[in-house]
């Protein structure tokens, strides 16, 4: 039985394991250890491939608690909420952590509710309390202003999510042994009431937001959807992705991945360009720390001005047409000189 035990909510898309699993389990060996408990990945899927669940052990998992079934291929929230808590009947863990993506973020509230356990969502530092071997669940509150570190001393399993970027990956040691555990749940762990209907891949994002060097992010100061265009073109003409503020995600002007700040992604690029964006600190709190950080905003008074190295006050749809035109007829005139 596996008392006790700290699990991590390991991810797979189309059999491949996600990279995020590696962070998870690098932060989830360093609880074990302190707690000197078996660490174990519970990976869901369906012919998941053999390399693929043995990668999870030379990252530092003891074991894997493998469930394979047709429903659990794709990620849908409600057969992977109820295989964890049957798997939590089961081996009753101390703690599951998962990443803050968007599986872990609307998995584990599912799961929460029904156990009626904690969950903190979206940790940046997880440790192990001296003397009681609580869980202390540390993540930015008040809009990034403080650090809070939260416990959950009564209710089992203590849960949590973590921020994907926030820790290195596990590093891999082929000499690292473990075992593969394969669970027989019952066949109501499996029954769902949403079904996949289609797989609509995000092609807009042609550079990973938080990989590129130059991200080109628009807010509410656009005015609206359609004109989201220009901050497309702008960021192609400089090779870079598209950010966003959470104002024009929730308006349905771009989708989420694109969502820079607080709830969103974290970005370090060489060039940020905020365009009608106030820089509100829950904007801030996942740009600040970019190389250098231009602003073009109508409110000379704007936040944003306050961190920009750059900063050019005006009309958005006046000063983009114009940006957009004088990057392209310099691009051309840089390709002439090469030519010539
Ligand atoms: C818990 C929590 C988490 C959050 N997480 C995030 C997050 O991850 N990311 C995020 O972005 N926000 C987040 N927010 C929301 C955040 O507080 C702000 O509401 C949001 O960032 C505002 O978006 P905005 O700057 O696009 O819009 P606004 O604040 O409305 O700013 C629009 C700006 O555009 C300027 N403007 C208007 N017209 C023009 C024009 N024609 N040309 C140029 N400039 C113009 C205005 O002067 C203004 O400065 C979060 C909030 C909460 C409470």
């Amino acid at each position: 039985m596996g008392l006790s035990e700290v699990w991590v909510l390991a991810e797979q898309r189309n059999g491949i394991i996600q990279g995020v699993s590696y962070e998870l389990l690098n932060r989830a060996r360093g609880l074990a250890d302190k707690l000197n408990v078996p660490l174990a990945a519970v990976l869901m899927g369906y012919d998941m491939p053999a390399d693929e669940v043995q990668e999870l052990i030379y990252r530092g998992a003891d074991k894997v608690y493998l469930i394979e079934h047709e429903i659990l291929k794709d990620f849908l929230a409600e057969p992977y909420s109820s295989v964890i808590c049957c798997m939590i009947d089961m081996y009753s863990p101390q703690i599951v952590i998962a990443a803050a993506t968007s599986t872990g973020r609307t998995v584990l509230p599912h799961v929460a509710m029904r156990k009626r356990a904690g969950l903190t969502a979206d940790c940046t530092i997880l440790d192990i309390e001296k003397g009681t071997g609580n869980l202390l669940q540390t993540r930015p509150a008040i809009g990034g202003n403080i650090l809070a570190t939260i416990k959950t001393p009564e209710a089992r399993p203590q849960m949590a999510t973590v921020r994907p970027h926030s820790t290195k990956s596990a590093p891999r040691d082929v000499t690292r042994t473990g075992e593969v555990i394969r669970p027989v749940l019952p066949s109501e762990c499996f029954t769902s009431r949403a079904k996949k209907l289609d797989f609509i891949e995000d092609k807009s994002q042609e550079i990973s937001l938080q990989q590129a060097d130059v991200v080109v992010a628009g807010g509410r100061g656009l005015g609206k959807a359609e004109n989201f265009k220009y901050i497309e073109a702008l960021a192609k003409i400089l090779g870079g992705a598209v950010g966003a503020s959470r104002d024009v995600v929730d308006r349905g002007w771009v989708t989420y991945p694109h969502q820079v700040g607080l709830s969103g992604k974290t970005v370090t690029p060489k060039l940020y360009m905020a365009i009608g964006i106030s820089g509100a600190i829950q904007h801030i709190a996942g740009m600040q720390t970019s190389e250098t950080i231009v602003a073009i905003n109508k409110d000379p008074d704007a936040q944003i001005f306050k961190l920009a190295d750059f900063g050019i006050v005006g009309d958005a749809m006046e000063v983009l047409p114009v940006l957009i035109e004088r990057l392209k007829q310099y691009i051309a005139q840089r390709e002439q000189e090469a030519i010539k």
